[in-house]
């Protein structure tokens, strides 16, 4: 895994400002949460890191080599984002080992790493499916086995829990939260929910409106908010969190 870091990073799309200076980095095995409300740029700046985009200005770094300009199949990146859908004429395993195969990887190692990342997400059972008539939670269970089988240098997730039931989420979190720290795996993970952020990520960077308006513990981001915004998006319901263990 490496070290991701943006430099002022700015992204325009006609007289959108969509990234508007943006500096943050994320620490070899760090997850980092971009947490802000929907259109303040988030998603924009993950395709940036992915290699979707291309900034105005800044640099995009991976460790100490600037990747600015480098494609994304050369990056080795892991994305769970929703438009990345798992291939549905491929069963389970063959969306997983899909990457590897590109890579050249042969056949038997393919299908040992495949199985021991669909054990570790508890659907070893699944592999031979068709993922299409999986439910939406094993759905992206797989997607992140997909994208964690490269083994990429860094795993980007846009929103991965979007669309699961509460239950499912919360389960599902506990568990992704387990396995990217076991993997010891360098994240950049969006979400607009604060209590998704404050449980699995090492820091948050709050995004307001193309900026940072602040980076830091979850725990500095709830209780030293550094601005009006950050207080209010970040307050939740219940008074001093206190399903988080700081
Ligand atoms: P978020 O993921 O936080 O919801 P986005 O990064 O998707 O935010 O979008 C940030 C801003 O940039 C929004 O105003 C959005 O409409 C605009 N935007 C994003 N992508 C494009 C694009 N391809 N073309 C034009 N505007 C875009
Ligand atoms: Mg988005």
């Amino acid at each position: 895994m490496a070290r991701v870091t943006l430099d002022s990073i700015r992204k325009q799309y006609g007289e959108t400002t969509a990234v508007d200076g943006v500096s943050l980095t994320v620490g070899d095995g760090e997850i980092v949460g971009l947490l802000g409300p929907s259109g303040c740029g988030k998603t924009t700046t993950l395709r940036t890191v992915a290699g979707f985009e291309t900034p105005n200005t800044g640099t995009v770094s991976f460790d100490d080599r600037d990747v600015t300009h480098v494609p994304p199949e050369n990056r080795n990146v892991g994305l769970v984002f929703q438009e990345y859908a798992l291939f549905d004429n491929m069963t389970v395993i063959e969306n997983v080992t899909f990457g590897l195969k590109m890579r050249a990887v042969q056949r038997a190692d393919r299908r040992e790493r495949a199985h021991a990342l669909l054990d570790m997400l508890g659907i070893g059972d699944l592999a031979d499916r068709d993922p299409m008539t999986l439910s939406g939670g094993q759905q992206q269970r797989v997607g992140l086995a997909r994208a964690l089988a490269i083994e990429p240098r860094v795993l980007l997730l846009d929103e991965p829990m979007t669309g699961l039931d509460a239950k499912l989420k919360a389960r599902l979190r506990a568990e992704v939260s387990q396995l990217l720290s076991e993997l010891d795996v360098t994240g950049l993970y969006v979400t607009h929910d604060q209590e998704e952020a404050m449980l699995m990520c090492d820091r948050i960077a709050v995004m307001n409106d193309g900026r940072l308006e602040q980076v830091g513990s979850p725990q500095e981001v709830y209780e030293s908010p550094a601005t009006e915004f950050v207080s209010e998006f970040v307050a939740l319901d219940a008074p001093g969190l206190p399903f988080v263990q700081w």
